[in-house]
């Protein structure tokens, strides 16, 4: 792994003040002196489709860096993580910060012609915000009271209470949920605008020409583009002419098609194909993650309600050994539930007492203290129902994961099946409580997405549904204070609810593998969100 760019956490820059932490600049990987030139395709291979390109509406990872090239925001972060102009020039704040105000650039147009008007950015907020629609992301704009339309390209925010996040909300960056949809389009196609490919419609730097659900899409550049962010070098029209995403589930696909040129660029390199990549000229390049992998139930569940058997099965989780045998090293054991440079992170000597270290024997112990009694074939059963759950996975790596778990927990008495979905599936899957236990790869840029443990979040993406009046009034507080420090401390008690009730199970923080071909060039990694907009990459 000689040769492997990591991007250490060493270049940690600085941690702002409403929790965006600073991992570093983005690494340029091409030479600074090379001319960008335009053209050709960037293929792109990913291990799960998105589900719908209706921004908000989704969570899920290929559905969110999909809508950063579709779409534009208000604002956004750059690279650094600060807050840049994006298709709002500028913006101001009343002295009580309960009124926003946003000035939208003028001549921008989505990608079927028509102007950009404050009507779409207001027509997208109030979508969020309308509980008819139940969008899942819902609690981001928690604070928001309502929009108005002052002219064409003036658009006002009034708030509910002044909070600290509201700014870092509304940036296209917290997952492209602000993303700016063409209003027509989705009023045009209700409940199948982001489904469809016809309906997708935005302002951003591509356009999506083709979608082969869970195959390949097809995305070509918006030639009309001239209102890049300036967090970028090129503001104009991208470089290349086309991206193509290409859905290959299985790691070993994508590592041979990396090789042989079947794909340009990997953004999820599995640990075990380091070695064989690198030796076959392939640059990788890994940069830690703000990510917490961990185990979480399904609490209405009856053999989940009882805290002993989900403090049994963190007892039979070896963080130290998934790390170094399925990970090959690149990931880093959790000590807590939040990565340790989130501000909210508990620290980690608060955090030991909290956490439950792996041993059999106190697994074995806890699931006999809550009655479940040795059975036939070494299933441990109670009133003749073996204790036996189904965890799911939506990706090979997440199985391989969970397998280590499944075997001490069959040594405890536990039957621990794994269930490896499609990724839409696991969503769906997970929404609708069919699962027992499910594993999560959770990426976050700041402790707020925590809300994903509120009760307003069931069903979706509270899929642990857990209900709690604590988790509920540390959320509120971490959301309304303007005190960083209270803010710190509601997401600290947060932090250790969840951990010490175990409704979830850490296991690590992954650093983020990419593997790319020297044709591709220009490529900059953001640390919240990898490749992101693109805007500087082309290919050789
Ligand atoms: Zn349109």
């Amino acid at each position: 792994m000689s040769t492997t760019h990591r991007i250490d956490r060493r270049t940690l820059l600085k941690v702002g003040t409403t929790g965006a932490v600073m991992l570093g600049a983005g690494a340029p990987l091409a030479s600074a002196q090379e001319k960008p030139k335009k053209g050709g395709t960037l293929t792109i291979g990913r291990n799960h489709d998105a589900d719908t390109l209706y921004p908000g509406r989704s969570t899920g990872l290929s559905a969110i860096a999909t809508n950063f090239l579709l779409y534009d925001g208000l604002v956004l972060h750059d690279f650094q993580m600060k807050i840049r102009s994006a298709l709002a020039e500028k913006w101001e704040t009343s002295a009580d910060g309960l009124t926003w105000t946003f000035h939208l650039r003028r001549n921008v147009k989505f990608h079927c012609g028509a102007p950009l008007t404050a009507q779409d950015v207001k027509e997208h907020f109030d979508r969020w915000i309308d509980p008819k629609e139940s969008v899942p992301t819902r609690a981001k704009m928690a604070s928001l009271q309502e929009t108005r339309v002052v002219d064409d390209h003036t658009i006002v925010f009034k708030l509910k209470n002044p909070t600290l996040v509201f700014l870092n909300n509304v940036s296209q960056t917290e997952w492209g949920y602000a993303s700016i949809p063409h209003a027509k389009h989705v009023n045009q196609y209700g409940k199948d605008y982001g489904v469809v490919s016809a309906s997708v419609c935005g302002t951003g730097p591509f356009r999506l020409r083709e979608w082969l659900k869970d195959d390949r899409m097809e995305l070509t550049r918006n030639d009309d583009y001239a209102w890049g962010s300036p967090a970028y070098d090129n503001t104009a029209a991208p470089w290349v002419d086309r991206i193509l995403f290409r859905t290959l589930p299985e790691d070993a696909s994508r590592a041979a098609e990396l090789e042989t040129g079947g794909i340009d660029l990997d953004i999820d390199v599995a640990p075990q194909h380091i070695p064989r990549l690198e030796g076959r000229g392939v640059k990788v390049t890994s940069i830690p993650r703000l990510s917490s992998n961990h185990i979480g139930f399904n609490l209405e569940k009856d053999v989940f309600k009882d805290p002993r058997v989900r403090k049994a099965v963190a007892h039979a989780v070896n963080r130290e050994q998934i790390v170094q045998f399925v990970m090959k090293g690149q990931a880093d054991v959790s000590h807590g539930f939040l990565h340790p440079l989130v501000p909210g992170a508990t620290p980690k000597e608060q955090m030991r007492p909290l956490m439950y270290e792996w041993s059999l024997e106190k697994s074995k112990r806890l699931f006999t203290e809550a009655g479940w009694t040795p059975g036939p074939g070494g299933i441990r059963q109670k009133d003749g129902r073996p204790l036996s759950a189904t965890c799911f996975v939506f990706t090979e790596l997440h199985e391989r994961i969970v397998t280590p778990v499944q075997a001490t927990l069959r040594d405890a008495g536990f039957d621990m099946q794994i269930k490896r979905l499609e990724a839409a599936a696991f969503t769906s899957a997970t929404r609708a409580g069919e699962h027992d236990m499910r594993f999560l790869p959770m990426i976050y840029s700041s402790a707020d997405f925590l809300y994903f443990f509120v009760s307003q979040a069931i069903p979706s993406p509270n899929t642990v549904r857990w209900k709690d009046e604590k988790t509920d009034a540390f959320f509120q507080v971490s959301q309304t204070s303007l005190k960083e420090a209270e803010r710190v401390r509601a997401f600290q008690g947060l932090e250790q609810r969840l951990v010490s009730e175990a409704v979830v199970v850490p296991i690590q923080h992954i650093r983020w593998i990419f593997g790319n071909r020297p044709r591709a060039r220009g490529l900059k990694y953001h640390p919240i969100h990898g490749i992101y907009k693109l805007m500087d990459v082309w290919v050789a």
